[in-house]
């Protein structure tokens, strides 16, 4: 048939919705009456559908990584806090038990220098054990906040 023919040759277009309404209503009319040409249509249609469908534009991006993420930090299902605030957390309390050691040993400094200042004066300045002393305590007060800032560099 020849209208058949006809209208078949617009079905692909009439499914991208490319043709105006003056072409798609005898289409529309010839698909009501004709079972061939419905079929046809019937059959490009799941064609369409199947490459539509197809790609890789079904998967959100970065939905494998998400997974693999939440798998690594042993994720049950529910909902996770935010990771900053999980890493964050312990090097805050390490670098506040830090400082705090390095408070007290500067107190416990202070303390000691001026105890052990004031008999000295007294005494001849030939005692050269708190200078030495002095030099070790700040040595070993860079040591601690040396290895506390590279612990906090390290997490
Ligand atoms: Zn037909």
């Amino acid at each position: 048939m020849e209208a058949c023919n006809q209208q078949r040759a617009l079905i692909p277009s009439y499914l991208d919705g490319e043709l105006s309404e003056a072409q798609a209503a005898p289409l529309r009319k010839h698909l009501l009456a004709c079972q061939d040409c419905r079929n046809q249509a019937q059959g490009e249609k799941s064609l369409k559908a199947w490459f539509r469908t197809e790609g890789p534009a079904e998967v959100p991006e970065g939905f494998a990584a998400r997974i693999a993420r939440r798998a690594f930090d042993g994720d049950t299902g529910e909902p996770v806090a935010p990771l900053p605030a999980q890493n964050e957390a312990p090097i805050l309390r390490f670098v506040l038990a830090a400082t705090s050691v390095a408070a007290a040993v500067l107190l416990i400094l202070a303390i000691t220098l001026r105890s052990s200042d004031l008999p000295s004066s007294d005494r001849l300045r030939a005692d050269s054990d708190s200078p030495q002393q002095l030099e070790e305590v700040l040595r070993e007060l860079d040591r601690v906040n040396a290895k506390a800032a590279l612990e906090a560099e390290r997490k």
